[in-house]
C-alpha cells in the first residue's frame, strides 16, 4: 500500500516536472517566433535576439544560428559586395569561425582555414606554411586582438594575398582612444578599458588603427556597413554598434 502511494507521488512529481519543462519550451518557442527581428545569416525571424552579457555590454546572438552582431554585419558585406553568383574567388579564413565557413560553403565556396596558432612569434613547427600570392579574400574576424604579434600577421597577409586581393579585418577598436592600448594585463588596464574589454584580449586598437594598416603597406578602406544600412535595418537585424563592427578592407597594392 505504502509503496503504491509512493509510486503515485513520484508519478505526480514526474508529471509536474514534465509540465514545467513543457511550459519552459512553450515560452521559448513563443519568444523565438514572431517577426520583430531578423537574422540575415540564417534567415530566421523572431521577437527576441538572445542577450549575452560580456563585461559591461551586451551582445545579441541569434537564437537559431548563434550569429553575433559582427558576423551579421560581415555577412551583409560579403553577401552584398563580395560573393557574386558565380564566385571564382579563393578564400582564406583565419581563426575558428564555423558559422561563417558553413555560410561560405552554402554559396559553393570552400575556404582554406587556418587557426590563430598559424601565426606565432615562436613559430609553430607543425604548421605548414601556405602558398603565397593566391588568395583573393582573407577574413580575420575578431582575431587580431588575441594575436601576440600583429605585425607578423600583416606581413603574412601581404604574402598570402594575390596582388589586388583583399583582407577583411574586424577587431576590437575604441575610436575614443588615439592609440592602441597594448599589453592588457592588470585589473587596472581592464578597469580603464571598461566595456571595450573582453577576456583574452591582448590589445584594443585606437582611432589610428587604419594608419597602422596603411603603414604595413595596404591600401585601406574603412567600411561602416552596419551604419550604412540605416537605423531601421540596423535595429531589425541587430548589427550592433558600428565602431565595433567596422570592416577594415586591406588591399594588397600591386605596386608594393
Ligand atoms: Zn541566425
Amino acid at each position: 500500500m505504502f509503496e503504491h502511494r509512493l509510486h503515485l507521488k513520484r508519478k505526480k512529481e514526474h508529471n509536474d516536472h514534465g509540465k514545467q519543462e513543457l511550459n519552459f519550451f512553450q515560452s521559448l518557442v513563443n519568444k523565438l517566433s514572431g517577426n520583430k527581428f531578423r537574422c540575415n545569416v540564417c534567415g530566421s525571424t523572431f521577437n527576441h535576439f538572445k542577450k549575452k552579457k560580456a563585461q559591461s555590454h551586451i551582445h545579441y546572438r541569434c537564437p537559431r544560428c548563434r550569429s553575433d552582431e559582427s558576423l551579421r554585419s560581415l555577412w551583409f558585406y560579403l553577401s552584398n559586395e563580395i560573393i557574386g553568383k558565380k564566385n571564382k574567388k579563393i578564400f582564406l579564413v583565419f581563426g575558428k569561425n564555423k558559422l561563417l565557413v558553413k555560410k561560405l560553403k552554402d554559396f559553393g565556396i570552400t575556404p582554406k582555414i587556418v587557426g590563430t596558432d598559424y601565426i606565432t612569434p615562436f613559430g609553430n613547427k607543425k604548421t605548414k606554411i601556405l602558398t603565397g600570392n593566391i588568395y583573393d579574400v582573407i577574413i580575420l574576424s575578431h582575431v587580431l586582438q588575441f594575436v601576440d604579434d600583429d605585425q607578423l600577421v600583416y606581413s603574412e597577409l601581404k604574402r598570402l594575398l594575390r596582388p589586388g586581393g583583399i583582407a577583411l579585418i574586424q577587431t576590437a577598436t575604441n575610436p575614443e582612444m588615439d592609440r592602441t592600448y597594448e599589453n592588457i594585463k592588470t585589473s587596472e588596464d581592464i578597469d580603464r578599458l571598461k566595456e571595450h574589454y573582453e577576456p583574452g584580449y591582448l590589445r584594443i586598437y585606437g582611432a589610428n588603427f587604419s594608419k597602422h594598416l596603411t603603414k604595413a603597406g595596404f591600401d585601406v578602406e574603412v567600411v561602416d556597413y552596419a551604419g550604412q544600412l540605416g537605423p531601421h535595418a540596423r535595429r531589425y537585424y541587430q548589427v550592433g554598434r558600428s565602431e565595433r563592427e567596422l570592416i577594415f578592407i586591406c588591399k594588397k597594392n600591386i605596386n608594393k
